[in-house]
């Protein structure tokens, strides 16, 4: 039994080289030790908590995917850590769930999109992959989003004249708000419209599953070729894996031409993001690029009411005044902390006070704010390489140790902000010179090796995480 399971984990890794980046292969997936618990349950051991997390978060439908394809057994995975750093309770759940779309996921094969004839359009939208909350008239507009809405709605009212629309920005800005928006309004129009909402990740995962079994391909095909809108969320995440690219680019020439509307969204306009065929990025710009930029006062202050008012939540306008002043970064922000006094009212039924509201507004920005030290950096850094922190400071040469170090010294620089003397210092009294050196070789690789930037754009978040 064990052994026909590692045939089978040497063919699913096959599969998913195929599908994951050189570095994200080695980094995440190639590391694991795979070990059957029983009959369905696998246990994959892993060099430290932060994999696990990375893990879960980007490839477990992957592997999941891959292993039920290849043995037709829905297998239960857990991870563990080798670094042994206990995991959140929920962690310890066996039955993990499988990363899905953010609400809920359309199966290959799945017909009821195409059969919408006498069902309710809340049932249509879920059935889409769309979240009915998300609409036109709930989405404030202000200067920083104006744009972008009355070009969002355009689409809509002109479905197939602007093709694709792109719409960009940071992350909790509106951008997926917006695209649902324009889907839900579409529905609530013209039921018999087909619509599909899917994130990148969901469409990656669905291609990989339809490549694996040949019946499939055909449905996946025509699942995504026959819609009248076709929604893309964080469409970045095809960048650097080919077949997905390829078969993207088939699936919006094929809507192309036939009229029907694409809409995107990405952090980054088309032509920055690394690793994204020339070919796609000259078909995402065809069309309209809007972006979203972050939220000025009053918009925030409008968000907040809008909140308040949609929840019959009683709040002095004072409070309101002061979130919207201090928390500026961003939408979902601004709602973390709506919300955490929401759950404070509601759980305690005490007032708020000022510094219950202040305590909440800083357990949201904490994180912005905290300094980020070197010694911080090497810890995360090392966990991340598994390897020691002296190593980091050590004058070892060898690539297992030298990469991870150049690593951590560009992250000094550039998210501590530290000079490169005293980087050097910290680093076991290195020459400036030789932390330039590091600097430049890292950041060089991190424009031009969208391997090199995802790894190190994971350790940046394992870090905002951890200060
Ligand atoms: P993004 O996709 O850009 O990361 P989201 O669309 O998920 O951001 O927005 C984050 C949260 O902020 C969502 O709950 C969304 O409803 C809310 N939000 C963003 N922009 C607005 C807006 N202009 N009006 C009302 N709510 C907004
Ligand atoms: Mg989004």
């Amino acid at each position: 039994m064990e052994d026909n399971f590692i045939n089978i984990w040497e063919k699913a890794l096959e599969a998913l080289k195929e599908e994951t980046s050189q570095i994200a292969y080695k980094t995440y997936i190639e590391v694991m030790v795979p070990r059957l618990i029983d009959k369905n349950t696998i246990c994959f051991l892993s060099p430290s908590s932060y994999h696990i997390e990375i893990c879960k978060k980007r490839y477990l439908d992957l592997i999941q995917n891959t292993l039920k394809i290849l043995t037709s057994i829905d297998y239960k995975i857990i991870f563990e850590a080798k670094d042994a750093i206990p995991e959140n309770e929920s962690d310890d759940n066996l039955d993990v769930e499988i990363v899905k779309g953010q609400y809920g996921s359309i199966k290959v094969g799945d017909n009821n999109i195409i059969n919408n004839i006498n069902l309710d359009p809340k049932t249509i939208k879920e059935n889409a992959g769309l979240n009915p909350r998300y609409t036109f008239d709930n989405f404030i507009v202000g200067s920083s989003n104006r744009f972008a809405r009355a070009t969002a709605y355009s689409v809509y009212e002109n479905l197939g004249m602007t093709n694709p629309l792109y719409i960009y920005g940071g992350v909790g800005l509106g951008k997926t708000h917006l695209m649902q928006a324009l889907g839900n309004a579409t529905i609530d129009k013209d039921p018999s419209k087909k619509v599909i909402y899917c994130t990148g990740e969901l469409f990656v995962n669905e291609l990989i599953k339809a490549m694996l079994n040949p019946n499939m391909n055909d449905t996946f095909k025509q699942k995504y070729r026959n819609v009248d809108l076709l929604l893309i969320d964080d469409v970045q995440i095809i960048a650097g894996k080919d077949k997905c690219q390829e078969e993207f680019f088939h699936t919006f020439n094929s809507l192309f031409e036939s009229g029907k509307q694409i809409v995107l969204t990405s952090e980054k306009p088309p032509k920055e993001i690394n690793g994204l065929e020339d070919r796609l990025k000259t078909r995402f710009s065809m069309g309209v690029s809007v972006d979203i930029q972050t939220p000025d006062y009053e918009t925030r202050l409008a968000i907040l009411k809008k909140k308040a008012e949609e929840e019959r939540y009683v709040i002095d306008e004072d409070i309101l005044v002061k979130i919207a002043t201090r928390v500026k970064s961003n939408v979902r922000e601004l709602e973390g902390v709506f919300n955490k006094l929401v759950a404070y009212t509601k759980f305690t039924n005490n007032p708020l006070t000022d510094a219950v509201v202040d305590n909440t507004i800083e357990s949201i920005l904490v994180k912005n704010t905290q300094i980020m030290t070197s010694k911080l950096i090497m810890q995360v850094v090392a966990k991340f390489f598994n390897i020691k922190v002296t190593d980091l400071t050590s004058d070892k040469r060898s690539t297992t140790i030298a990469f991870p170090r150049q690593i951590a010294m560009y992250l000094c620089r550039e998210v501590a902000d530290m000079s490169f003397p005293a980087i050097g210092k910290d680093f076991g009294g290195r020459d400036h010179s030789t932390v330039l050196h590091a600097y430049s070789k890292v950041k060089y690789d991190y424009d031009n090796n969208p391997d090199t930037k995802d790894l190190i754009d994971d350790i940046k978040k394992t870090l905002e995480r951890e200060s």
